[in-house]
């Protein structure tokens, strides 16, 4: 009987069967940041415990660093800010852990950082104390999130005890139509199999649409694993990956490069395998979709209307109810053409450079529109360079756009970046929670970037195919 990827890579690394059944599992690459290290570190200096791989752990700052030019100069104005990042650049100064720092031209954030430098390399266990690890399991590694205190204990260690999951493919076949993107099609596995269906599960993504996808495009569509419920979300390596990690600076290179490939090859799931679930999805059924409500789950396509509370199950009710009432919106009317005050592209799921020059070539020659904040926010300095390099900073400015900084910025109200009161954010990132965007208030539409230009441009939520005359499919 064939085994997947994930059952493959986890057998491979199982160090041994916990009493209680976990399995002690070895941990090949750890990525930390400013927010849960400093704390695991300070147990780990009360434990007198050191950093069992320090060459195997690499470090970078993004959530609390603010992206607007002038305020990164330190010491930063806001203090925790600053005692976060003056923590993990110490630590990681005494425990010989690369840092890649605001001025190492390699700083941003963590999951972009990762797969740009090469780290996550397919077969790969890797953790974060970050829900969005899950990314990395576009290259076909084993990523997830782990809390602080299994940071320590992977700092010290580099190794976790973890339930073994189990295994649902998720097919998507067929070609996506004009102004659909990975965006819209994770959102729509999430409407489809809700925000806890995935629990207990490592999600394998499969079927041509996914095959014909870039490796950026996978790491958006594993990046929100994590909010239908799965731990780990992967893609099985394949010429796709080969290509996008060839030349990365941590890439093996020569003979080291084809025993590698040889290796990543060996672990793709074998066409035998065996899964505990597979759900079938026909690519044209995706529309560009956006959320409506407070979860990633509460989706609809541009075109239809927001729920109305008697249309629902009643076991649904009560919470379309409370998400209506915060979103201020009004069930059974259209989502399109409610004004938005603010529009994000950027964060962990959509700040690469295919997600840059994807919005570029629509919004030339375009204007935002009046009294919308637009921010355009590269998820890397590299990404940051790549981008200016090939002049898409000018494109975003001269159309009224702030270029920013590489950080987690608007998606996390941990920096500057923050809605103020109820604005309404037209926004590229994963989470849409009740007050994510730094005010209690304040109301996050998830979109692809495209969708999230689209609404810059008009001021109001709107189908990206019209606005870019892009040719219904
Ligand atoms: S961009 Fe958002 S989701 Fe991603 S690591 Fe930063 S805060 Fe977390």
């Amino acid at each position: 009987m064939g085994k997947s990827l994930f059952q493959k890579v986890w057998d491979a690394h199982t160090v041994r069967t916990l009493p209680d059944g976990r399995t002690q599992l070895f941990i090949g690459l750890h990525l930390i940041h400013e927010v849960t290290s400093p704390q695991a570190f300070g147990m780990m200096r009360d434990l007198g415990l050191g950093v069992a791989y320090p060459e195997r752990t690499f470090a970078t700052v993004d959530h609390i660093i603010p992206t607007a030019k002038d305020a990164r100069l330190r010491p930063f104005r806001d203090n925790l800010a600053e005692q976060m990042t003056v923590e993990l650049t110490e630590s990681c100064k005494k425990f010989g852990i690369r840092f890649f720092h605001e001025n190492s031209g390699n700083q941003g954030i963590v999951h972009v950082v990762g797969p740009e430098q090469g780290l996550t390399q397919p077969g790969m266990t890797i953790c974060c104390g970050d829900s969005h690890t899950s990314t990395h399991g576009a290259l076909g590694a084993v990523a997830f999130g782990i809390g602080t205190s299994q940071v320590r204990d992977v700092l010290s260690t580099q190794t976790l005890a973890m339930a073994p999951l189990k295994v649902r493919r998720i097919e998507v076949n067929g070609t996506l139509g004009v102004g659909v993107y990975a965006k819209d099609v994770i959102l729509h596995i999430i409407r489809k199999l809700g925000v806890n269906g995935g629990t207990g599960f490592a999600y394998e993504f499969a079927g041509s649409a996914i095959e014909a996808m870039s490796m950026e495009e996978r790491m958006t569509l594993c990046n929100m694993s994590i909010e239908g419920g799965a731990r780990v979300g992967y893609v099985n390596p394949d010429e796709t990956t080969f290509t996008y990690l060839q030349a990365r600076p941590y890439a093996p290179t020569g003979a080291d490069w084809e025993r590698a490939v040889a290796y990543w090859r060996s672990v793709a799931s074998d066409p035998d395998a065996v899964y505990d679930d597979v759900v079938r999805i026909d690519a044209r059924e995706i529309p560009p979709s956006l959320t409506w409500g407070v979860n990633p789950g509460q989706v609809i396509g541009i075109d239809e209307p927001v729920p109305a509370p008697e249309a629902v199950p009643e076991s649904e009710r009560a919470n379309v109810v409370d998400a209506l009432k915060y979103m201020k919106l009004e069930g059974g009317k259209p989502i399109k053409g409610q004004k938005v005050n603010v529009t994000f592209i950027g964060s962990c799921t959509n700040s690469r450079l295919s997600d840059l020059r994807e919005v570029a070539q629509h919004v030339r020659g375009k204007r935002v529109a009046e009294g919308v904040k637009a921010l355009v926010v590269p998820g890397s300095q590299r990404v940051k360079e790549a981008a200016e390099s090939e002049g898409l900073h000018d494109v975003f400015t001269q159309a009224g756009f702030e270029w920013r900084e590489p950080g987690c910025s608007m998606c996390l109200g941990m920096n500057p970046d923050k809605l103020v009161g109820d604005q309404l954010c037209a926004s590229s990132s994963n989470r849409n929670f009740k007050g994510r965007m730094g005010s209690p208030e304040g109301r996050t539409v998830l979109m692809s970037p495209v969708m999230v230009a689209a609404a810059a441009i008009r001021g109001e939520l709107c189908d990206a195919r019209e606005v870019f005359s892009l040719e219904r499919s």
